[in-house]
């Protein structure tokens, strides 16, 4: 275990909160990925779902990117772009430009190894502008060199030069020289490619020398390597051979035959003997690189040596040989061709599948977007509605009462017909007015979310509340009780809005309870809540209706007595402004209680 690594598992051991638990676990995934794929992807995808749980959502993306990183290495690029644009969806509500110029270079990577040039290269320039206004030099560089190598993957030679040019001035400014000479390096495969020999001979030599000077003769081998391709374009066959063979011995340094970079130099040098003539040497190098392709799966290089072996065996008059390579190309070329249509194909689809569910969660958003919209348009117009519509209606209402009692001091004894008449337009504007009423104190008590609380003492409070019920439950011979138990229970609340639920529950239950009934106002103290009942032996309520009989304008039609149906909204919405609940239990015919439980504070 290296001492970086040491030191990570140290901290993830030593993590003590969740979030430091989740930002180790997410560090530990970062630094594994090269050397142990499948723990990284096992960290990045516990810390994504601790992260989850704790709310953190910085974590959380960046488990989610760790996770993207892990599938592309892998091959899983449907599941890299997916995880990666969630990512970046969750670095986007952060606000956070480094972070999503960081994922955007990751989506951006994907995107080239599917093939799809275009949106690649679109998310590497929003990187670049990300990482620009947040200041991240170093990593605006690395962004314009994937441009770089977008560009060059698509054939435009000239741009990826631009943008290797840019990254060489930014790397150069903060002295990054190592990362400077890879720049270096790949304009100069680019400048070979346009055929423009001589830039490219200065920036190989510029990449080689800064190589070395950083002490890196893995990168100096690569840029020989680079070098000697120079000067294969340019026919210079023997200071090919020269630049192949030195890049030879540097890469044996480091022991590693059979690396992309070693098997390729070892083919182009194969290539620089044959046009030499030198037909011995040049077929040890191909058989050479022929044999390290073959282990290594390197199809293409494989297929070119073959090409290769049978042109020099053409040479040599061996034709059944050259036949046999001729052979062997022509299947791995075709075998390739094949490969590379059906990863195509693969590749649209996923960026297709991508593509659409990416569309479809947009539309969701927008969906989403415009409900909240309605509604809260919706809400507004009923407020405004309900303030204007009800004080509109109060005062003529004002105005009828007055005119009724006016009119009616003018009649005379004998006229009983009239003051029918005049009763029954009372009456119906007693109904008017009280569901007015009911109206406002709905909305007065949607409009608050915080009220105003004092400590009320139970017992002379309900004495005059249901004081203010006698006249209506004698009218029907029902006798009003009310017991408070311990007599000195106080509650905090608030008197008038609390007044008005145990106005609405007493109304009910006397108007729901036939002549010679009893109702009952009680108040208890249990362990710390406080519970405060409304009981009477009336007509009950059937089993369905339970259910809705908070809702608002709901009534149970079985009875004929008059009502708006708002008076228990009215009630659950008063208790729980309090922190309290409601709740009703009922036998039809037997009678019904209301149980409010307030917890003490
Ligand atoms: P108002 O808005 O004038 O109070 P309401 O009494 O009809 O009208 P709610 O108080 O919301 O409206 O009650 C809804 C329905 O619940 C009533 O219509 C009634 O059928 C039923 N109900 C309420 N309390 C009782 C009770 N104590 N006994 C029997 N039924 C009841
Ligand atoms: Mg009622």
């Amino acid at each position: 275990m290296s001492p970086e690594q040491l030191e990570l598992e140290a901290s993830l051991q030593n993590s003590s909160t969740p979030i430091e638990r989740v930002n180790a676990q997410n560090a530990l995934a970062e630094y594994l990925r090269l050397i142990d794929l499948e723990r990284s992807l096992t960290l990045a995808q516990t810390a994504e779902k601790l992260a989850q749980s704790e709310g953190y959502s910085a974590g959380l993306a960046r488990a989610l990117r760790a996770q993207a990183r892990d599938y592309r290495m892998m091959g899983d690029h449907g599941n890299a772009l997916q995880l990666a644009t969630n990512a970046l969806r969750e670095f986007e509500v952060l606000e956070d430009q480094q972070q999503q110029g960081l994922t955007l270079q990751i989506i951006g990577a994907i995107y080239l190894d599917l093939g799809d040039y275009g949106r690649s290269l679109m998310m590497h320039l929003s990187a670049l502008a990300k990482l620009e206004s947040s200041g991240d030099l170093l990593n605006r560089a690395v962004s314009l060199v994937q441009i770089g190598m977008v560009s060059s993957s698509n054939g435009d030679s000239a741009q990826a030069i631009r943008y290797y040019q840019q990254a060489i001035e930014q790397y150069a400014a903060l002295g990054e020289n190592q990362r400077q000479a890879v720049a270096y390096n790949s304009c100069c495969v680019d400048y070979s490619r346009l055929g423009n020999y001589e830039q490219a001979q200065q920036y190989g030599e510029k990449a080689e020398q800064l190589f070395t000077q950083a002490g890196d003769s893995y990168g100096t081998a690569v840029a020989r390597s680079s070098l000697g391709e120079v000067a294969l374009a340019c026919q210079d066959y023997t200071r090919a051979v020269a630049s192949f063979e030195q890049a030879l011995s540097l890469f044996q340094q480091w022991n590693r035959e059979s690396t992309y970079e070693v098997v390729e130099t070892r083919l182009n040098l194969g290539r620089s003997y044959y046009h030499l003539k030198q037909y011995d040497q040049a077929a040890i190098q191909a058989q050479k690189a022929l044999d390290n392709a073959v282990a290594q799966k390197m199809q293409s290089i494989a297929m070119q040596a073959h090409y290769l072996l049978a042109q020099i065996r053409e040479q040599e008059s061996d034709l059944v040989a050259a036949l046999t390579h001729l052979k062997r190309y022509s299947e791995l070329r075709e075998g390739l061709v094949n490969q590379s249509n059906q990863r195509d194909i693969r590749n649209l689809q996923i960026i297709h599948e991508t593509q659409q569910a990416l569309a479809e969660s947009e539309r969701q958003k927008k969906l989403r977007e415009m409900d909240r919209q309605k509604y809260e348009r919706l809400a507004q117009i009923k407020d405004e509605f309900l303030n204007h519509a009800t004080h509109d209606i109060k005062n003529p209402l004002s105005v009828i009462h007055l005119s009724l009692f006016m009119l009616e001091s003018l009649l005379l004894p004998d006229q009983e017909k009239a003051r029918d008449y005049l009763n029954h337009i009372r009456d119906a504007g007693d109904k008017i007015k009280q569901l007015v009423r009911d109206i406002l104190d709905l909305a007065q008590l949607e409009s608050s979310t915080t009220i105003y609380s004092e400590p009320v003492v139970l017992y002379p409070w309900f004495h005059a509340l249901i004081q203010s019920f006698r006249t209506l439950a004698e009218a029907k011979q029902i006798m009003l009780t009310c017991s408070v138990q311990p007599p000195d229970l106080i509650v905090r609340g608030n008197k008038q809005r609390f007044g008005q639920a145990l106005e609405n529950l007493l109304s009910n239950a006397i108007k729901y309870t036939p002549n010679g009934g009893h109702v009952r106002l009680s108040a208890t103290q249990l362990d710390s809540q406080i519970q405060i009942q409304v009981i009477d032996d009336g007509i009950g309520i059937p089993l369905n209706a339970i259910p809705h009989l908070f809702d608002r304008f709901y009534r149970v039609n079985n009875h004929q007595v008059e009502g708006t149906g708002l008076g228990l909204s009215i009630v659950k919405l008063a208790v729980e402004q309090h922190g309290g609940t409601v709740e009703v239990s009922s036998e039809p015919g037997k009678g019904t209680t209301f149980t409010i439980c307030l917890s003490e504070k």
